[in-house]
Order: C-alpha cells, then sequence, then structure tokens
C-alpha cells in the first residue's frame, strides 16, 4: 500500500468543517492534477488549511490567509 497519495478519505471528507466557522470547507486540487488535494479552502474565514499526506490538518494556526 503506497502512502504517497493525497486522497482524503471519503469518511473523513464528509465530516470535516472549518474549526473557526463550522462551515463547510472546498478542496483545493494539487497544482499537479489528478485526485490529489492541496488545500482545504474556507471561503467565509478566507483561509486554506494544508493536507499533508493525506491528512488535513485543521488547524487555524497553520492555515495559509487566502485574503492577502
Ligand atoms: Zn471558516
Amino acid at each position: 500500500m503506497s502512502q504517497s497519495h493525497q486522497t482524503i478519505e471519503p469518511w473523513l471528507r464528509g465530516i470535516i468543517r472549518c474549526p473557526q466557522c463550522k462551515g463547510e470547507v472546498t478542496d483545493v486540487p494539487a497544482a499537479s492534477g489528478g485526485t490529489e488535494v492541496a488545500e482545504l479552502r474556507c471561503d467565509t474565514c478566507h483561509l486554506a488549511y494544508p493536507v499533508e499526506g493525506g491528512v488535513p490538518v485543521l488547524l487555524v494556526d497553520l492555515a495559509r490567509r487566502t485574503d492577502s
């Protein structure tokens, strides 16, 4: 089993919410294409949460601001 892919488990993706506003987040595909997800973006908070090895890092402190 390869761990190199970035695909988030469907059951996990289904329960992911923005930790700040509890709203739904949008998948941001990786630049390389395919089904990889590079970030999970919240358009309400203007934050993008990183996805590392298929594991979303839902920490506001580690999120990238998208409005600057
Ligand atoms: Zn949010």
